[in-house]
């Protein structure tokens, strides 16, 4: 059992349809994917129509944007009650400061990169949620970046003179609201530093308390002490381990399946969750 559970579609910032990462899951012959777009459930029912003739099984989650102690933390959810009044409100409050969030980055980059917010909507399908690889993808477009990862080198860096930040609700309140919703939450790339500072194993131990389910300990952002400090603290804390790619299509260079979950971590996950894992 090869199982993926964190992936993005062009729903959020990823670069491929819902069907297509489904199709991209079953060339790289993965078993089970989770499709995690940035606060939204959009992409559920295109996903969901692949299963049958591509084979994969579904885990429909959220990656959803939230904040602790200033920092940026990505809580992951699965299998959460897509029409939970509480989840709604909190994705779609996000994904309006998401946007002024990005317009006000446009009229920053601007003064030093002509760009437009037409440019940047050029870029963004209907309805999905807006990021700064949106932002990346435009200015590619203008040639001032050879792609994404340089974009976020510098232009794009919450270190640069261009960022801003977006609301998002604190972590823990996201976890209580993802369990209320029959969700299952477990903590995004803990350790990856493309946040700036990351969130201590102590927030991490409050979290738990709270109702964290896991934390995702194989990441590609995660260097190999990394994942063996975040097993240690799971097995401490008594939570899953997840693994996953993050995928983004053509966006990021990590493909499907570069890290995987443990079948016996998903069994736990598909017990907890309150919707079913889709299997063709
Ligand atoms: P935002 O959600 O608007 O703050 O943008 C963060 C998103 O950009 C995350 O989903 C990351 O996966 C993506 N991202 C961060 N760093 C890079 C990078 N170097 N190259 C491509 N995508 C990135
Ligand atoms: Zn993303
Ligand atoms: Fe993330
Ligand atoms: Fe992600």
């Amino acid at each position: 059992m090869w199982i993926d559970l964190h992936t993005h579609s062009s729903v959020s910032d990823g670069t491929q349809r819902p069907a297509e990462v489904m199709r991209s899951a079953a060339l790289a012959g993965l078993d089970v994917l989770a499709l995690t777009d940035h606060d939204t459930t959009a992409g559920w029912q295109q996903a969901a129509d692949a299963v049958a003739h591509t084979g994969v099984s579904l885990v429909r989650g959220t990656e959803i944007s939230t904040k602790s102690e200033g920092v940026s933390v990505h809580l992951l959810s699965y299998l959460h009650d897509p029409q939970d009044e509480a989840l709604r409100q909190f994705f779609d409050r996000t994904r309006a400061s998401r946007s002024g969030r990005a317009q006000r980055m446009v009229e920053r980059i601007a003064q030093d990169y002509p760009l437009t917010w037409d440019e940047v909507l050029d870029q963004v399908e209907d309805g999905a949620t807006v990021g700064r690889p949106h932002l990346a993808d435009a200015l590619i477009a203008r040639g001032y970046v050879a792609d994404r990862s340089a974009a976020f080198a510098h232009i794009l860096s919450p270190a640069g003179p261009y960022f801003q930040p977006h609301w998002a609700p604190s972590t823990a309140d996201a976890v209580v609201a993802v369990r209320a919703a029959g969700g299952v939450p477990v903590l995004a790339h803990p350790r990856s530093l493309t946040r700036g500072r990351v969130v201590s194993d102590h927030t991490i131990a409050q979290l738990a308390a709270v109702g964290l389910a896991g934390v995702e300990v194989d990441h590609p952002d995660h260097d190999d002490a990394d994942r063996v400090d975040l097993r240690a603290l799971v097995a401490d804390l008594g939570l899953l381990a997840t693994g996953s790619s993050d995928y983004h299509g053509a966006g990021k260079p990590t493909g499907l399946g570069h890290c995987t979950t443990e079948p016996q971590v998903l069994d736990q996950i598909a017990a907890a969750g309150r919707i079913e894992i889709l299997r063709p």
